[in-house]
């Protein structure tokens, strides 16, 4: 009789926990996943005041892709619409809020693809274009090219009609004070961290990806990261998955980071929660920290990091918004 109870009992506790697991990480029948960037962001050193303001933007970029995908809109419009937003929120470090190079400049590079064609389009070193996830859509759409940079990007940018801002218009007070504090102690962990992404599944079931930074503050001028780099900062294919990374980019780069994570799915079928941790595991077996967003045809999404925190948010088919950004 004891033993009856003790394994109904058992069994009941078995079910909740799978049920919370399940409750937990869903899969979406469409939605998306964004980041605001991972590094060391920990609660003892945020008001209230500035975790709501991050919370806030989290949402309204959630939203903002939502209703594209609510519509029956395409994962590279939620994709880019997403992104815009973070990128124009002083909040996160892409666009307005974008880092400073150790010149004081501001160099933006960004990237986007689409799972459905394998189309993918890239810019790097901009200094005058406000939303660089735009201007990478349009070299994918409106160029034979993938990755366009520096002043060739900004020629091609001209040629769309896009409308330049000075750099002024990148500088925020905070983004400057990062610089100073870096440049007298270039060892200093950084608590400054927002390169944003979003990855998308619609109604289609279609998967995107896009990635958008200003990079590592105190960055050599010209300095180049992984997230206009496909295959290391941003991948999709509807074959196995979207993904979009934040962190270390010289790591991210070597370990071809977000191509990894869908070439373990598409090779051996590995489940992309477990590829998605397996390749964060090796960019921290070498010495990097960071993490990424990932989604797959099926709606299964993963939001591994290895840094103390990261911002993160998920909104699902009905529109329910989680927003995360501790561990
Ligand atoms: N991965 C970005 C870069 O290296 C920076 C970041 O995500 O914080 O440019």
């Amino acid at each position: 009789m004891f033993r009856f109870h003790f394994a109904a009992a058992f069994s009941v506790l078995l079910l909740a926990g799978s049920l919370a697991a399940e409750e937990k990480n869903q899969p979406m029948k469409f939605g998306m996943v964004i980041h605001g960037g991972a590094g060391t962001i920990e609660r003892r050193n945020m008001t209230a005041a500035n975790e709501e303001a991050h919370r806030a933007g989290l949402e309204q970029a959630l939203r903002a892709g939502y209703d594209v995908l609510k519509k029956g809109g395409s994962s590279l419009d939620a994709v880019e619409a997403a992104i815009r937003v973070l990128e124009d929120n002083p909040l996160f470090n892409a666009g307005k809020g974008a880092v400073f190079t150790h010149e004081g400049t501001n160099e933006l590079d960004s990237s986007i693809m689409d799972g459905r064609t394998l189309k993918a389009g890239a810019v790097a070193g901009l200094q005058h274009v406000r939303n660089p996830i735009s201007l990478a859509r349009l070299v994918m759409e409106k160029s034979p090219h993938v990755m366009l940079d520096g002043e060739g990007a900004e020629a091609f940018a001209k040629k769309m009609g896009i409308p330049f801002v000075d750099q002024k218009y990148f500088y925020t007070e905070d983004r400057w004070q990062e610089l100073q504090k870096k440049k007298s102690s270039p060892g200093a962990l950084s608590d400054k961290h927002g390169t944003v992404g979003a990855v998308a599944l619609d109604q289609a079931g279609n998967l995107a990806a896009g990635t958008s930074t200003g990079g590592m503050t105190n960055k050599e001028f010209g300095r180049i990261g992984d997230s206009p780099i496909i295959g290391a900062g941003t991948y999709a294919s509807n074959r196995t998955c979207a993904v979009s990374c934040t962190g270390d980019g010289e790591f991210f780069i070597r370990e071809v980071v977000a191509y990894d994570v869908s070439a373990l799915m598409d090779y051996k079928g590995v489940p992309v929660q477990e590829a998605a941790q397996t390749v964060i595991d090796k960019v921290g077996k070498l010495g990097g920290t960071g993490g990424l967003i990932a989604i797959d045809k099926q709606g299964n999404f993963a939001m591994p990091f290895n840094s103390s925190g990261m911002y993160r948010g998920t909104i699902d088919a009905a529109g329910k918004i989680s927003v995360e950004i501790y561990r």
